[in-house]
């Protein structure tokens, strides 16, 4: 069996890791990279559910992560993405956002700066419409 995907060394900051993550569950599998995350206290999971992990884990162990604790996670691109996952997704994602950063923090105050001008005029436009009522 092939090793399972690694996508970068670099590791993820503790600011993108907390903005992404919004979850945490007894199981979760990474969608990047498609290992499975479990909590080894078998806490909040269905009975037999963490036989059942630990005997898969033992058949095909670089497939399943045993954590201790809950399984910190959020959404990427439709994606499950696990905190700390040994793929790094996040630690690959950070290094492209750095990467491009000019290009993305001028496309934010664009369009930031776009939205707030809208926002002042309807502003402006409902109170000027409050005055003829
Ligand atoms: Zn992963």
């Amino acid at each position: 069996m092939l090793p399972l995907k690694v996508f970068s060394e670099q590791p993820v900051s503790e600011i993108l890791a907390s903005l992404v993550c919004d979850s945490i569950s007894p199981v979760v599998k990474c969608e990047h990279c498609g290992r499975i995350h479990y909590d080894s206290s078998g806490e909040f999971m269905g009975k037999g559910e963490l036989v059942r992990l630990e005997k898969q884990a033992k058949k095909n162990p670089q497939t399943y992560v045993k954590n201790d604790g809950g399984i910190h996670w959020g959404v990427i691109w439709a994606n499950r993405t696990v905190i700390n996952c040994p793929c790094n997704f996040l630690g690959w994602l950070e290094g492209h956002i750095w990467r491009d950063r000019k290009l993305i923090s001028g496309y934010l105050l664009e369009k930031s700066t776009a939205v707030l001008e809208e926002a002042k005029r309807t502003h402006e436009d409902a109170s000027k419409a409050a005055l003829v009522e």
